[in-house]
């Protein structure tokens, strides 16, 4: 039986990619050993390092101006990375709330400084993103933080914020390189690789230069972008094997036609599943409104409770897994990421079309 991969993360990875990983796990282009044993010192890690950074500025449209780093602790570590960096003791950062994610990031900021809530769609239960007369901007914000693509709600803003000269941050986690984007008008992009990128362990920064040269330089060594910068992010031991299989997932999406390709590939696998949401009649109930909805994670519930449990029991069985809603929102969550293939979507509409018919 064919499995398909649901789940939010860690998830699916390209069949290609993997394949790929194992036929080089024990011997890294004639070396004899694994790129797991390799040093990161070594002429093979470096070139894997300084491909995964060009093939990712690349794929962005990039150039001179940017960097891309390779950190650990997770998206959530770059909660606290950034306002440490950036958000003076003078300084205000305005963070707009789309869902748990963006509630957390914005908390750990007003740890380290004054953070302001610019907008939030809470009242809503988070399953909007907000209109742009519905954000209010400090004059002078240190940044702009906004969260891409709300994985637990299932959301998406599907325009980029107009914030003027204030320097907008992103966490692309759940989104990243799943479509085109004016990676220019950002002064920092970050992202956990398990979703979109790579297996877990590795977090990919992406920072303009000239704002990182005013980030707080008091900072202990391994809390300062600059260091990992100025050491192309081998300041210490990168996690070298989530690089490695980072380079391979960007030389897949290239040969998907970039982040066009991509694009059209999720709208056209997110329309599969959504559509069958809208032609139920009601017994599939989509979360997010329908100008916010989410090309990567879509979120819906079904009468009751009960019939969720069931529903996502079946769907196991028939080789569809990861498919049960996070536990604060409660009902069925599909993440069908940029490795989900055609296939995938198409198996769990039908599905979603048999199951209807048997219980509606
Ligand atoms: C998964 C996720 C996180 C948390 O990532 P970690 O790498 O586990 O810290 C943060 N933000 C978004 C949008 C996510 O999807």
């Amino acid at each position: 039986m064919t499995v398909y991969n649901f789940n939010a993360g860690p998830a699916i990875l390209p069949a290609a990619v993997l394949e790929q990983a194992q036929n080089e796990l024990r011997d890294y282009k004639g070396t004899g050993i694994s790129i797991l044993e390799t040093s990161h010192r070594s002429k093979e890690y470096e070139a894997i390092n300084s491909s995964a950074e060009q093939r990712f500025k690349q794929l962005l449209g990039l150039g001179d101006g940017y960097r891309v780093l390779f950190m650990q602790g997770g998206a959530s570590s770059q909660f606290a990375f950034v306002p440490l960096n950036f958000l003076g003791p003078n300084a205000v950062a305005d963070y707009i709330l789309t869902g748990t994610w963006s509630v957390k990031a914005h908390a750990e900021a007003a740890k380290i400084g004054s953070a302001t809530i610019a907008a939030s769609t809470k009242a809503d239960n988070f399953n909007r993103i907000p209109r742009g007369d519905e954000v209010t901007l400090s004059p002078d914000a240190a940044y702009v933080h906004i969260t891409t693509n709300n994985t637990i709600f299932g959301t998406q803003w599907h325009t980029t914020p107009a914030v003027g000269d204030r320097p907008l941050v992103a966490d692309m986690s759940s989104d990243i390189l799943s479509r085109p984007l004016p990676a220019d008008k950002y002064a920092l992009i970050y992202a956990g690789a398990q979703k979109n990128l790579g297996p877990a362990g590795l977090t990919v920064v992406l920072i303009r230069e000239d704002w990182m040269a005013q980030a707080n330089p008091e900072l202990p060594t391994m809390f300062k972008y600059a260091t990992y910068a100025a050491n192309n992010s081998l300041y210490n031991t990168p996690p070298a094997y989530a690089v490695y299989m980072l380079d391979l997932v960007l030389q897949w999406i290239e040969g998907q036609g970039g982040l066009e390709g991509m694009a059209k590939h999720n709208e056209r696998k997110a329309g599969i599943i959504y559509s069958t949401i809208d032609e139920s009649q009601g017994f599939y109930r989509g979360h997010a409104l329908p100008d916010s909805r989410s090309l990567m994670n879509i979120t819906f519930r079904l009468p009751t409770p009960e019939l969720e449990q069931q529903f996502v029991a079946d769907a196991k069985q028939q080789g569809m897994i990861g498919l049960k809603g996070h536990r604060s929102v409660g009902g069925i969550r599909a993440s069908v990421y940029n490795a989900m293939p055609i296939a995938g979507a198409e198996a769990l509409a039908s599905f979603m079309r048999d199951w209807a018919a048997q219980h509606g």
